[in-house]
């Protein structure tokens, strides 16, 4: 295990540092749940949507057809047989009368995992964590102050709930006040895991006591994954000593005013992390924007200028130098789509290589004049890898032509969506894909409304089972997942693998095998070499190579 240190801000609270050099793919935290809950696909649960349908041991879902054997005495928690009723057992076992006392409504699952983290610490069990107890839960993140109103109203009326079903334990007497449970509430909501299965989808909620110290960052240091029950933190970067070690409580594809709405929601803070930061707390921001945000998103202009005078120029050089686009090594992964003429390899014009002299201009005005200006600017640049995805995701674009065509693209896709496969017939297919690659052409890769819209299309192409379409849209969504997510992220690495599927199925055997070994060393290093997705690689490469 990595060298690690834990260390208390005034602002943030506890976190966790490295303590050392730790290479990327380092393993940081390792351990079983002390609590968990499957979540339910529908809202509100209901006895018969989730817990009747997937495993409570195991997390797999019934194979169709088959029923899972349930809990004989709360009847609202199933599993496949003997032995996975054995492993959820551990949890349930903190629950089970607490269930049954407020039956038959559904507990919610951030109740439940309150129930089994209250009533099996009430006992004193702290699992396999020597340092756990009810204080030290209670002194973990999630304040009650930081909650809304509104949210205290509800939170209110769960630890009320929460009450009736812990008095209904065995550790009943001994159940605390309602304004200590409604605190507890706020930590469960602030330190819980979403379990993923091994495509990466969640599926459960659980409470890692090992994992609560690591803090959130748009732009983590490291990610989570989970096989079966057991959660592994693995470091995404080589990080130098000190260095926090950060983990992402949301999908990070997501506008700036999307993400701080959401970690305020549900973990009652603001972001700090360098892509969360607003104009005003960093004035330097402005000017990276200046050259960095415009061309990502302002308007598409089909020539540029090279920017004349000693400062330009100089900035010119530099940043032709240092912001190198970074999707250019998915460029050599071309693919030429159905007749429709459309190539992969296109240059980068959006980043670095190409800037608006009007952006340069804004620059020089901001920072000509200032004392260390320049000093202080470049300095900023050479953080550009980070700026990519800050850029992307911070504001989004207005006013553009092409944002009209995009809107016309969503209205289309949504509506061949809800049709089944007949509904939208092969033309239409066709049609949708042709005209989503030639707008989709002429903005940055990593454009988030562009991107949904794929991904969404993508979705319904692989539903449909149009491959050849997909294979030319699933290649478009690459540099985004990269950007968005970062090079060594699970999430690229899965999008790799579908891609590398897809290109398999329409017979692009040598394409699909050198996508299949991409994904295989992205998921080897953030998922770890024995991860379920990196058999899968092993097995389909195995294939590819026979075929
Ligand atoms: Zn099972
Ligand atoms: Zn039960
Ligand atoms: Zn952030
Ligand atoms: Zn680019």
């Amino acid at each position: 295990m990595a060298k690690t240190v834990t260390r208390r801000d005034p602002r943030k609270g506890r976190g966790l540092f490295a303590a050392d050099e730790i290479p990327r793919g380092s393993v940081i935290v390792t351990a079983e749940p002390f609590a968990y809950v499957i979540t339910p696909s529908t809202s509100p649960p209901s006895v018969e949507s989730v817990q009747m349908r997937r495993c409570s041991g195991c997390l797999k879902e019934a194979t169709p057809g088959r029923r899972l054997l349930r809990c004989g005495r709360c009847k609202a928690v199933a599993f496949c047989g003997a032995a996975c009723q054995s492993v959820a057992w551990r949890v349930h076992r903190w629950e089970c009368s607490a269930i049954q006392a407020v039956h038959p409504r559904c507990p919610t699952p951030s109740l439940r995992l309150l129930v089994q983290i209250i009533s099996r610490l009430l006992v004193g069990d702290g699992g396999s964590s020597s340092t756990l107890t009810l204080d030290s839960f209670m002194a973990l993140k999630g304040d009650p102050d930081g909650l809304t109103d509104g949210q205290k109203e509800g939170f209110a009326a769960v630890s009320c709930l929460a009450e009736k079903m812990l008095r209904a334990t065995s550790v009943g007497n001994r159940c605390p006040a309602q304004t200590t449970l409604l605190a507890a509430l706020c930590k469960v909501s602030c330190n819980a895991f979403s379990i993923c299965d091994e495509e990466l989808r969640p599926v459960g909620l659980g409470f890692y006591p090992d994992a609560a110290v690591l803090n959130h960052s748009c732009l983590p240091s490291c990610v989570a994954t989970f096989a079966g029950l057991r959660l592994t933190v693995r470091t995404l970067a080589d990080l130098t000593p000190d260095t926090e070690l950060t983990i992402s409580y949301l999908d990070v594809a997501d506008t700036a005013e999307g993400r701080r709405r959401y970690l305020k929601e549900q973990y009652f803070f603001e972001c700090s992390c360098p892509l969360c930061h607003t104009h005003d707390q960093a004035p330097l921001q402005g000017v990276v924007d200046a050259f960095l945000v415009k061309p990502l998103t302002g308007s598409f202009r089909p020539t540029y200028t090279a920017p004349t005078g000693d400062l330009l120029s100089s900035a010119w050089e530099h940043l032709q130098r240092t912001v190198l686009c970074d999707h250019d090594s998915l460029q050599t992964s071309s693919h030429s789509s159905s007749g429709n003429g459309w190539d992969w390899r296109w240059p980068c014009e959006w980043r670095g290589r190409r800037l608006i002299a009007a952006d340069m201009d804004e620059a020089r005005q901001k920072w000509g004049r200032q004392e260390g200006g320049w000093s202080r600017l470049e300095e900023s640049l050479a953080q550009s890898a980070v700026y990519e995805v800050a850029t992307t995701t911070r504001q989004e674009p207005s006013g553009r032509v092409d944002e009209g065509l995009i809107g016309v693209l969503e209205d289309r896709v949504a509506a061949a969506r809800q049709g089944s496969a007949c509904a939208c017939g092969e033309q239409q297919i066709r049609a949708i894909t042709h005209d989503l690659m030639g707008t989709g052409a002429s903005f940055h890769p990593a454009y988030l409304r562009l991107h949904r819209l794929r991904e969404s299309w993508l979705q319904h192409l692989i539903s449909v089972e149009a491959f050849a379409e997909a294979a030319p849209v699933a290649l478009t969504t690459l540099p985004a997942y990269r950007a968005l997510y970062g090079a060594q992220s699970p999430l690229f690495g899965l999008q790799l693998f579908l891609t590398a599927k897809i290109l398999s199925a329409c017979g692009e055997t040598s394409k699909a095998d050198a996508l299949m070994r991409r994904a295989f060393e992205v998921l080897r290093v953030c998922c770890g070499a024995d991860h379920e997705l990196c058999d899968k690689a092993r097995d389909l490469l195995g294939q590819l190579q026979a075929g």
